[in-house]
């Protein structure tokens, strides 16, 4: 479909994309940040503080008649910075830590303690308070609410028994600052945090956005003189392998196509070519035979006769090429003699060439029955006895050799098709079955065929999934084989 001339392309710039992209990123992790830095700080913390104080309490406990108490007890309090005290039912000291400034647990009176181990007796052997300092009355007051905007201390207290039975009260304390201060802080930190990252975001994006979608412009331009036929490379800066594997493509297909349109244009110059010698042959004769009476013979007749059937083969061969080229051929499968059709194909050449000279020897080794499409088959195995009648040495004779070969395991049956002609030079070999190549271009172009039997070929056998190739010799003659899959029987041959 054309596309209107100043008709803007659908979708959104790469260049804003990348930055939203970027924007969307960056406006993520600010949310993130600010829920963490301050929704979710004070929570964080308490569960910190907590958990050390949990933690500190059972490495404490488990070490509760051990020599190394006191020892334990002070480490963990001055890791943790906490405040401990372990004593027995009469009130005796058993190990005792402060790491901290403003402790309860040291402050309080006997009293107290007693009242927090019966709380903590109560409620299973464990309480956990809060409280605060009261300046006015100087002591401490237990707090309920969870909003905390001064100082606090929380204190848990854990019941064990000894292995007297006896109860050993432990005490940890530890402070909580409030985090109002902080989270004031890390606000204004995050403001300087969004202005940098919109800046960066906006920088980055500009740079990305720079190094993809600028040398994808300038491919796309070069595209566009690409179907105007006149391609100039883009000369993109590569800055990543998938541009530079685009623009390398747009190259490469520039290429292809500078090269189909040479052999289209190689093309329609053969075939006009192929097509006016024949017409010019049979126009001139029949002109003659239409002004002079007396040339109306047999042999100028069949000159018009041998030149119109060129023109039609010719014709075929290309509809042929083309069609099977399309890939809408299918195969019309069959079970079928291959070497009864090999051995009246030789009969039908011996008979037709008769007048020529030409010989055609024989052999096989087994009497092979396939499955393929015996038309096309046959089309293949009369474009290579064709060709080696056509470049066959003075002795004008053609081999055919049919036998079963074991390839990779599997049999097949090859076909060899050998001429004693002058041979292909080596360098011409790939590209004889290439459409419309001729070893030769000038001389034998207008005498022989249409350029195509042996892409004719190669395109069947491939069809079939076989294998093709050939062997030549400078002076000596050349070899064409084929070699076709799974032989459904084969009979060995006994004459
Ligand atoms: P053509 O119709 O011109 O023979 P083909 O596709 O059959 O076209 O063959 C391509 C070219 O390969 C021929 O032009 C010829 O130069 C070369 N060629 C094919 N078969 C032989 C052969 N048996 N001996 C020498 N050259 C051959």
């Amino acid at each position: 479909m054309k596309q209107n001339k100043g008709a803007m392309p659908r979708g959104i710039k790469l260049r804003l994309k990348v930055f939203l992209y970027f924007a969307f990123f960056t406006a993520m992790i600010l949310l993130i940040l600010w829920l963490f830095q301050t929704m979710f700080l004070s929570d964080i913390y308490e569960n910190i503080k907590l958990k050390e104080l949990y933690r500190s309490a059972d490495t404490v406990t488990a070490n509760i008649e051990s020599d190394e108490l006191q020892s334990i007890t002070e480490s963990v309090a001055r890791k943790n910075e906490l405040c401990i005290l372990v004593i027995s039912p009469s009130g005796r000291t058993l190990a005792s830590a402060e790491a901290l400034n403003n402790c309860v647990i040291h402050k309080i009176s006997y009293r107290e303690h007693a009242k927090l181990y019966l709380e903590a007796k109560e409620t299973g052997n464990s309480v956990l308070g809060r409280f605060r300092y009261d300046m006015q009355t100087g002591s401490f007051i237990s707090v309920n609410d969870n909003s905390m905007t001064e100082e606090e201390c929380m204190i848990l207290t854990k019941i064990l028994k000894n292995s007297n039975g006896e109860d050993i009260t432990v005490f940890i304390n530890s402070v909580l600052t409030p985090v109002g201060a902080t989270v004031k802080t890390l606000n204004t930190m995050l403001l300087f945090i969004t202005a940098i990252l919109i800046v960066l975001a906006v920088t980055v994006s500009l740079i990305m956005s720079n190094s993809i979608s600028k040398p994808i412009v300038k491919i796309t331009d070069s595209a566009k003189t690409l179907s105007r036929g006149t391609y100039i490379p883009s000369g993109a800066k590569k800055s990543c392998r998938e541009i530079s594997q685009l623009s390398d493509t747009l190259d490469n297909v520039s290429l292809e196509l500078q090269k189909n349109e040479a052999l289209k244009r190689e093309l329609i110059a053969n075939i006009s070519h192929d097509l006016r010698t024949p017409l010019t042959m049979i126009t001139g004769y029949s002109e003659v035979m239409r002004d002079i009476p007396d040339e109306i013979t047999p042999e100028n007749l069949q000159i018009i006769i041998d030149e119109s059937k060129r023109l039609s083969y010719l014709v075929n061969d290309v509809l042929e090429i083309s069609k099977l080229q399309s890939g809408n051929i299918t195969l019309n499968l069959e079970e079928f003699n291959l070497t009864e059709a090999l051995r009246e194909t030789v009969v039908r050449y011996e008979k037709m060439t008769e007048h020529n000279g030409n010989r055609f020897v024989f052999n096989y080794d087994t009497d092979v029955t396939i499955t393929a499409d015996k038309q096309r088959i046959l089309q293949v195995l009369y474009n290579l006895i064709n060709n080696a009648v056509t470049y066959t040495g003075a002795d004008k004779t053609v081999f055919i050799v049919q036998r079963v070969v074991n390839k990779n395991g599997e049999k097949c049956v090859r076909v060899e098709i050998s001429d004693s002609g002058e041979g292909i030079p080596q360098e011409a070999l790939p590209y004889i079955w290439d459409r419309y190549y001729k070893v030769d271009k000038y001389h034998r172009r207008s005498q022989t065929g249409s350029g195509l039997g042996l892409s004719i070929v190669k395109t069947i056998i491939e069809m079939h999934r076989g294998a093709y190739g050939v062997h030549s010799t400078i002076g000596q003659g050349s070899t064409f084989w084929i070699e076709l899959n799974e032989p459904t029987s084969t009979k060995a041959n006994t004459e």
